[in-house]
Order: structure tokens, then sequence, then C-alpha cells
């Protein structure tokens, strides 16, 4: 596996590989790799000739109290894991390749609308903003065939969608499906803040969104009620603080008053201590 920083060497190389007529899928992070980040792995390898990753903790989607210093950096551990996976490239560039100088500030964003103004685009104001801007610069870097994108970060992936359809990029955004623990909390790079107790304690998303589901497929369609009855279930977890609960259309992201057939994806926020945990899932 190459281990490249330099944004015009990975250039270069993914060029090299277009001319030959390779395909190449590309997997984005922001490193601490874990069985989810994997998964997104092992799509790219199987459904390409080759299979670059990325690993960069992005300051742009981070606010200004939340852990990017503290966000967990376990380079040689990712190395050895994206091998392991069969990584032919990994981009690995630090923040002034990406952004320039501070005195040359970068001056070029991407706001993805309406998906900003809803969720974790008011939760984290800026946060998404950076999302699309660093995945639209690291396409432009890459030039994938496809481009692989984790269902857990369901906002990400639609502003992702809407950007590669809006701007015309050249490729394919697969999504692939939440990896989970036992206990049904979906795998993070921020579980690592957590210990096991409070990783048990978690888990109530998981079941306060399957109860919810439980009751859609018994026919419930009020999502008031199917609110309600997910609150219940989060009350059995005082130390879990939610930010939102939503029930939205799968495609715009709108909240829904009643299950009509669309497909619905419900979407959690929450804080278990200083840990923020976000999850959907399908309904
Ligand atoms: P991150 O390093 O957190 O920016 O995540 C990089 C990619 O991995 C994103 O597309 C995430 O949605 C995806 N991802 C993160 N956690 C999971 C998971 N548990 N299952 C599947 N994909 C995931």
């Amino acid at each position: 596996m190459q281990i490249i920083s330099d944004p015009r060497e990975m250039q270069k190389l993914c060029a090299t590989w277009r001319c030959q007529t390779q395909t190449l899928g590309f997997v984005p992070t922001m490193g601490a790799l874990h069985d989810g980040h994997l998964e997104l792995c092992r799509h790219a390898r199987a459904e390409n000739d080759r299979f670059a990753a990325s690993i960069f903790v992005n300051p742009a989607q981070f606010g200004p109290k939340e852990d990017l210093g503290s966000y967990p950096r376990p380079f040689e551990r990712d190395c050895d894991l994206l091998r392991e996976a069969g990584c032919d490239a990994l981009f690995a560039p630090d923040t002034e390749s990406i952004y320039g100088k501070a005195d040359f500030l970068h001056g070029t964003w991407i706001d993805v609308t309406p998906f900003d103004e809803m969720w974790e685009g008011v939760t984290r104001p800026g946060h998404l903003r950076g999302v699309s801007t660093i995945v639209a610069k690291l396409f432009n870097i890459v030039h994938p065939n496809r481009a692989y994108f984790g269902e857990k970060d369901f906002q990400q992936l639609r502003v992702v969608q809407a950007m590669v359809h809006d701007l015309n990029f050249d490729l394919e955004v697969r999504p692939v499906a939440t990896l989970r623990e036992s206990s049904g909390l979906a795998r993070s790079s921020r579980n690592a803040y957590l210990s096991s107790e409070n990783r048990q304690k978690a888990s109530v998303i998981y079941r306060a969104m399957q109860c919810a589901i439980q009751m859609a497929q018994d026919g419930e369609t009020d999502v008031k009620a199917l609110g309600v009855a997910m609150d219940e279930v989060f009350a059995s977890e005082p130390e879990l603080h939610t930010q939102y609960v939503a029930i939205v259309d799968a495609q715009t992201l709108a909240p829904m008053e009643i299950l009509d057939g669309r497909p619905a994806r419900i979407l959690v926020a929450a804080h278990l201590g200083s840990t923020r945990l976000i999850d959907n899932l399908p309904i």
C-alpha cells in the first residue's frame, strides 16, 4: 500500500490508474478505523480494480467546542488495517496541504441546501459545509468511479448524494449499511470515549428505534405515537440525553406526520456524558 500525503502526487497516481482504465473505489475516513469502516473497504475492494482510502481529520467539520484535538488518531494501526483490507493507496494529507497556510485562507465552500438547515446542520452549525467541501476536494483529487459512504451518517450520505447530483460529479455514491456491536450500538470511532458500561447504556438508542420499527410493523402509522413510545424507552436510561429524535422522509429528511408508504428513516442524536452519538434506521 502506498501512503501519500501530497494531493498532487495522489492525483497523479489515480490519474495513472484511470488512463489504464482500471476502476477505482474510494473510502474517505477520519481514521480510528473500526469494523464499520472496514465494511466499506470490503465493498470497495470487491467492486473495483483499485481501492484507495483517505484519512483526514477534517478541522472544517468540527465546531469550536467539539473534539478535534482529542479525536483518536491511531495512524499506524489504521495503516495495518487498510493493508489487510487490500488497500492500494492511502491518502493522508496534513491540514496545510488541504486548506493552505493560515495566511492564505481557503475561500471556497459548498452548502448543500436544504440539508444544511436541518438536524445535524442545526445542532452542529458549519459541520455539513465542512463535510461537503472536504468530500468535493477529495473527489477532485481521487476521481473515483465509486465512493463508499456509511448509512451510519445518514444525513451526510444524503448531502453527498445531493452534491454529486447537483455538481455533476462523474462517480457513483455507494451507501453501506451500518455495522453494529452485538448490543445494537452502531460502531463509531467515538465509541472509544465510552466505558463498557456506557456502551451498554448507549444501546438504548437501538432499542428505542427497534421499538418504533416493531410498532410500525404491527400497523402503527402515527409518528407522534411512535415518538411517545421511543421516549418511554429512552426514559429507561436517564443518563442519555436525546438532542433530536425524528421520523423523516428518507429522501428529503423532512419530518413526517404519518407513515404513508414513502421510505422513512428514524434519526437520533444524543449525548451520553460528553460523548455525542448519532444513529438511524429505516422504518
Ligand atoms: P468517519 O471516519 O467517522 O468520518 O467515517 C468514515 C465513513 O465510515 C463514513 O462514510 C461513515 O458513515 C462510515 N461509517 C462510520 N461508522 C460506520 C458503521 N458503524 N457502519 C458503516 N459505516 C460506518
